[in-house]
C-alpha cells in the first residue's frame, strides 16, 4: 500500500504509542481526582503541557487541550466572539473548522490572490468597513490542500492598524511538522493544532491562547483547562501527542529536507510526464518555498477526480482531492476557487502528501500510476492534450 494522504492523517509514531500505553493500561486514573493514581495522571498532563508550550513557543499555561483541530478552531472563534461580542474575519483559504464559526457568526470573509495568499488591502479594507468593531482575525499558517505557507507578519500587522485590540488567531494545523510553528506564529495570539497530524492519535489538539486573553467556554462542567474546555482530559491521547510532538521537533529539519526531496521528484515527474497539468500556487518552473515540504497539488485538465482517485486506489495509492475531513463529499474546493481557478480544472484536482513514513517507493508507485490513470480518463472522456502542457 502506497499512503499518500498524510494531510488527512498520519500513523501514529511508535513513540508516541509507546508513551500512550501506560496510560491506558496502569496510568489511567482521572486527572482531575485526589488520589495517587490521579495524581500521577495530573503529572503526566504537566509534562505534556510543558512539551506542548515549548513547541510552540507559549507558556505552559496558555496551553488548552482540546478533542483536536476543529474544537481548537471553533473554541478560538466562539470563544472570543462569546467573550468581546463585535466581528470574526477568516480568509477565504481557512479551513471549514474556522470558516463555518465564523459566517455562522455573521463574519467577514477576506480574499486571496493567485497564490493563496491573503491580500492585504483588501484585508485592511474589510477590517476598517466592517460596520462593528473586529475581534477576531483568523488566518491559516499552512494550507490542507495546497500546502501554502501564509506569513503572518504582514497579517499581524495589518490587524493592528486596522483593527487595534483585534485577536489574531492561526490554525497550525497542517502546519507542525514542516514549520517552526514557535517562530513562524510568535506574533499570534492564539495558535491551533491537532496530534493527528503529526504522528499523535486522533481526537487530541491544543488551543494555545495568550495569558490576558479570556474565552467564552464551549461547554460549561468542572473547570478543566482553567475553565476554558471543560471536561475530563483525553490524558493517553495528550500524553502521546506530545511524544509526537516532541519527535516532529527534534527531526523536522531533517524531514523538511527528506520529504520536500520526494515531493520535488513526484511533482516534476508528474508536471514532466501529463501534459496539460497545473500546479497549485506555484508558477512554472518556480521554487516550492511558498509551500510545505510534504504536498503535491496538482489540478489536470480533462479528469475527474472522483474517477482518478478510484482508479489509483485500485493501484494501491491512497490519496485525497482536496482536504477529505470535510465528510468524504466532492464538492468544489473553496481554496481553489478563492485562488481563482476555474471550477473545472478544479474537479480535476489531486493532493498526493507525504509523511514521516514516506518512501521513494511510494514516490515511484505515484510516479507510475498517476500519468496512466490521467491518460485512461482523458481516452475515456475524449479530451485531447494535443496542443501540449501549459500553466
Ligand atoms: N484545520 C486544518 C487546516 C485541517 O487540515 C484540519 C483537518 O484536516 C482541521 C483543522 C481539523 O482538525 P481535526 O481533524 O483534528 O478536527
Amino acid at each position: 500500500m502506497h499512503y499518500l494522504d498524510h494531510a488527512a492523517g498520519t500513523p501514529v509514531r511508535p513513540a508516541a504509542v509507546e508513551a500512550m500505553l501506560p496510560m491506558l493500561t496502569t496510568e489511567f486514573g482521572n486527572p482531575s481526582g485526589a488520589h495517587r493514581l490521579a495524581r500521577s495522571a495530573n503529572r503526566a498532563l504537566d509534562e505534556a503541557r510543558e512539551t506542548m508550550a515549548g513547541v510552540l513557543g507559549v507558556h505552559p499555561g496558555e496551553i488548552v487541550f482540546t478533542s483536536g483541530g476543529t474544537e481548537a478552531d471553533n473554541l478560538a472563534v466562539n470563544g472570543i466572539i462569546g467573550a468581546r461580542g463585535g466581528r470574526a474575519v477568516c480568509s477565504a483559504v481557512e479551513h471549514h473548522a474556522v470558516l463555518e464559526p465564523v459566517e455562522h457568526l455573521g463574519g467577514l470573509v477576506a480574499p486571496v490572490d493567485g497564490r493563496g495568499l491573503v491580500d492585504l488591502d483588501a484585508l485592511a479594507e474589510l477590517l476598517e468597513g466592517s460596520g462593528e468593531p473586529v475581534t477576531l482575525v483568523s488566518v491559516m499558517l499552512a494550507n490542507n490542500e495546497t500546502g501554502v505557507i501564509q506569513p503572518l507578519e504582514p497579517i499581524r500587522a495589518v490587524v493592528d492598524e486596522h483593527a487595534a485590540g483585534a485577536v489574531l488567531h492561526t490554525d497550525a494545523v497542517q502546519a507542525l511538522c514542516w514549520v517552526d510553528v514557535a517562530a513562524a506564529a510568535a506574533c499570534a495570539d492564539m495558535i491551533s493544532v491537532s496530534a493527528h497530524k503529526f504522528g499523535g492519535p486522533k481526537g487530541t489538539g491544543v488551543l494555545a491562547v495568550r495569558d490576558g486573553i479570556t474565552l467564552a467556554p464551549m461547554q460549561r462542567g468542572g473547570g478543566q483547562e482553567k475553565g476554558r474546555r471543560n471536561g475530563t482530559q483525553n490524558a493517553p491521547g495528550i500524553v502521546a501527542m506530545a511524544a509526537a510532538a516532541s519527535d516532529v521537533v527534534a527531526g523536522r529539519a531533517a524531514e523538511i529536507e527528506r520529504v520536500g526531496g520526494l515531493r520535488n521528484r513526484l511533482a516534476d515527474g508528474l508536471l514532466a510526464a501529463i501534459p496539460k497539468t497545473h500546479e497549485s500556487a506555484v508558477p512554472v518552473g518556480a521554487e516550492r518555498s511558498n509551500k510545505t515540504a510534504n504536498i503535491c497539488h496538482l489540478a489536470f485538465e480533462g479528469v475527474e477526480s472522483e474517477a482518478l482517485l478510484f482508479l489509483l486506489e485500485k493501484d494501491d495509492i491512497m490519496a485525497s482531492a482536496a482536504s477529505s475531513c470535510s465528510s468524504g463529499a466532492q464538492d468544489p474546493s473553496h481554496v481553489l476557487a478563492a485562488m481563482g481557478v476555474g471550477r473545472q480544472l478544479a474537479a480535476g484536482s489531486l493532493r498526493l502528501s507525504l509523511g514521516h513514513t514516506s518512501t521513494v517507493a511510494d514516490v515511484d508507485a505515484a510516479l507510475a500510476a498517476v500519468p496512466t490513470a490521467v491518460e485512461r480518463l482523458r481516452d475515456h472522456s475524449g479530451y485531447a492534450t494535443n496542443e501540449g502542457r501549459h500553466g
